[in-house]
């Protein structure tokens, strides 16, 4: 069932992406395992899953004590500084930075690590969408803020859009967000490059490419139904 679902998803993504001009594989699956058990983490890996996509700290380490390095691990939601440490330990790429005081927290526990992390800037869609995530309006001056700090590189923008009847419906969030990663690359700050657009759950995947996206969040499609 999971090597079905993860298959149409490969497929869907491939035909997504021809729309926006580009290849399948210019665009990187996350399967987001946070419902998911072991077992099924790995069935998704013996049909060809690379990146998983985790919530929490705490839920991660005990899959990544399983699992390994074997695939790679994307920490796509919020992150409270006290579990950095342990973060940037296991996670690759971490999607939900939205603060100068989160930023710098990474950076200081990369260094400790000898080591420069890719990070995303998590940006709000809207006031009302959801709880994290920073105002398009302020995302200028952070960026700016977090460009010195040594450790870190932002590597691109993760959004979350709003929960809409109709994926369609979430279109405009997805290009709005294209929309301030090209006034931010245009900006040129020292270590921040916009190469990754991190939009598109279940619900909304093909839009978010039609509009940009290079990294999708996928879980329900894969791991249920
Ligand atoms: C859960 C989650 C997803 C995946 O959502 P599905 O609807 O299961 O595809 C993607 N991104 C974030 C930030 C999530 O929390």
């Amino acid at each position: 069932m999971i090597s079905e679902n993860f298959k149409n998803v490969l497929k869907r993504i491939d035909e997504a992406a021809s729309r926006a001009g580009k290849r399948g594989h210019d665009i990187t699956l996350v399967c987001v395992t946070k419902t998911a058990t072991v077992a099924q983490i790995e069935e998704a890996i013996d049909s060809g899953a690379k990146v998983m996509g985790e919530s929490y700290v705490h839920d991660a380490a005990a899959k990544f004590k399983a699992i390994g390095d074997r695939v790679k691990w994307h920490l796509i939601g919020h992150l409270q500084t006290n579990k950095v440490k342990d973060a940037v330990r296991i996670f690759d790429l971490i999607h939900s930075v939205d603060s100068f005081k989160l930023a710098e927290e990474i950076s200081r526990r990369c260094a400790a690590l000898r080591v420069a992390k890719e990070i995303l800037i998590e940006i709000k869609t809207s006031e009302e969408a959801e709880k994290f995530g920073i105002l398009p309006e302020h995302a200028i001056s952070l960026l700016e803020k977090i460009s010195g700090l040594p450790n870190i590189k932002v590597a691109g923008l993760m959004t979350m859009a709003p929960v809409v009847p109709d994926p369609q419906l979430a279109r405009p969030y997805f290009a709005r967000i294209k929309k301030i990663a090209m006034i931010i690359s245009d900006k040129r700050f020292r270590n921040v490059e916009m190469r990754y657009l991190s939009m598109g759950m279940s619900q909304d995947f093909e839009v978010a490419i039609e509009e940009g996206a290079n990294i999708v969040r996928v879980g329900r499609a894969i791991f249920e139904g």
